[in-house]
């Protein structure tokens, strides 16, 4: 078969590896001019490693990317440094990376509520029957198991943070599972970064035959009723394939397939999502001088963002000649003003609360500042959203469809792109 595939992020790519070693023929068409998708990086000259324009790190238990990524003999470059993460408590930040620390966590005191926290944890980390828990909500069920104090301390923020006020409420407890029990504290990372692993990955693909064109947008995808073929509409004309797989989001999906039928398209549309925008910044100093990689912070707190990473408390800063790099950043929804604002203005608004993180630093430690903005970033699952999910065959034969929001019940992320795009993959083939 000629087999198209839309998109060579993490998914595209997965689904291409094992539809070319079945023997097909497999063409991608890529938008953007590097592979890698939401997971790609950028290098200034003078750095040995790019770094992601949106955070990334793996899981120790990321099974199907750490799997792929041994298939392709890349093993020996995958590191897991155990950077050091903190959560934010009346004005100061303490380590939260291990049971022990969280348990040492001031804000739960030393009675009951530590002990439900504790207990809620281990819950979720031993049951495995997410199907129940996507019945009713983080909140409801939080607030019922692990009590009103841990509720409104740990995981309303954290709702919050990622789903706004907006959803916050009405996130299923199955998306709060799925963290709980596939997450780690060892957290990895490929030599040289994200962007190097995924180039590797476009260079094994060509060097089994896969066409990766980059720099071609796919704007329509309908059947020839001549020849019974997909046709996919691309600038450079229109292409013909026995089976297409689309990796984009719902919502584009959408627009690019208008002929799908009423109600998987419906399926799609009603999709929820949230966008992110983040700031990278070089700077001439370390932020922070405990080391810090990862401070969780509540909105509450009232920083101007949600997120601050410092990836060189995770990859030293001698990998970008010197510079130290920060991240910050916040899941927000697309219509949100910091889609609008100009990187000045954005940087007026963050760089304040950065000395609140560091009372020595000054706006002369920047060096140089990039903005990434996406306008999907997270799928929001509400209750019961198993119903929602898009097959992954549509309605159309020889159409699939393989997204972030179809991963569920896991939350987004590189390993599941892997996976679901590989499931694509032995669905396209087996039928
Ligand atoms: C802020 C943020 C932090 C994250 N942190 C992590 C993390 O720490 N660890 C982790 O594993 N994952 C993380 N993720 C999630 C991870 O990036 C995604 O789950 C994964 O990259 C999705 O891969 P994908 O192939 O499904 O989609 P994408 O990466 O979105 O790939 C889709 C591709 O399609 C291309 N495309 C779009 N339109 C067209 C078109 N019309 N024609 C052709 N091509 C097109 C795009 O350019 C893109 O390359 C994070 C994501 C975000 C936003």
């Amino acid at each position: 078969m000629k087999i198209a595939i839309i998109g060579a992020g993490y998914g595209g790519m997965a689904a291409a590896w094992d539809l070319r070693k079945a023997g097909h023929e497999v063409i991608i068409y890529e938008s953007a001019d590097y592979v890698g998708g939401l997971a790609s990086g950028f290098k200034e000259p003078g750095w040995k490693w790019s770094v992601e324009k949106f955070y990334h790190h793996w899981f120790a238990s990321d099974r199907h990317m750490l799997g792929i990524i041994k298939e392709m003999g890349l093993e020996d470059k995958v590191l897991f440094p155990r950077p050091l993460t903190v959560m934010y408590h009346q004005g100061k930040f303490y380590p939260f990376d291990s049971i022990i620390n969280a348990l040492l966590f001031p804000g739960l005191g030393w009675g009951i509520n530590k002990i439900r926290f504790g207990l809620v944890g281990l819950f979720l980390r031993l049951t495995t029957n997410w199907q129940a828990l996507e019945k009713t909500t983080v909140e409801a069920w939080m607030r019922k198991w692990a009590g009103e104090k841990v509720y409104k301390l740990m995981w309303e923020p954290l709702l919050v943070g990622k789903f706004g006020e907006k959803y916050a409420k009405q996130v299923n407890m199955a998306w709060m599972w799925a963290r709980m029990h596939a997450r780690t504290t060892r957290l990895g990372t490929f030599e040289g970064g994200f962007q190097a692993f995924a180039d590797q990955f476009a260079e094994k693909l060509h060097a089994e035959g896969v066409e990766i064109r980059l720099g071609t947008p796919v704007t329509h995808i309908q059947r020839d009723s001549t020849s019974g073929l997909l046709e996919l509409a691309t600038p450079e004309g229109v292409e013909k394939a026995d089976k297409v797989l689309v990796t984009l989001s719902p919502g584009v999906a959408a627009k690019m397939v208008p002929s799908l039928p009423k109600e998987y398209l419906e399926g799609l549309l009603r999709l929820k999502s949230m966008g992110a925008v983040v700031m990278t910044l070089a700077l001439k100093e370390r932020l922070s001088d405990q080391g810090y990689y990862w401070y969780n912070i509540p909105k509450s707190a009232g920083f101007p963002f949600l997120a601050v990473v410092e990836h060189t408390n995770f990859v030293a800063p001698e990998n970008f000649g010197g510079d130290h790099i920060v991240y910050v950043g916040d899941y927000l929804e697309p219509d949100h003003e910091y889609f609008r604002l100009t990187q000045d203005e954005l940087l007026d608004r963050f760089l304040p609360s950065l000395q609140k993180l560091n009372p020595r630093f000054e706006r002369d430690w920047v060096k140089k500042t990039w903005l990434w903005r996406t306008a999907y970033a997270q799928p929001v699952p509400l209750v019961n959203h198993s119903q929602n999910i898009p097959a992954i065959a549509t309605p159309i034969e020889g159409l699939y469809f393989a997204s972030m929001s179809q991963v569920y019940p896991w939350d987004r992320g590189t390993n599941f792109a892997v996976e679901i795009g590989r499931k694509a993959a032995k669905i396209m083939v087996e039928g």
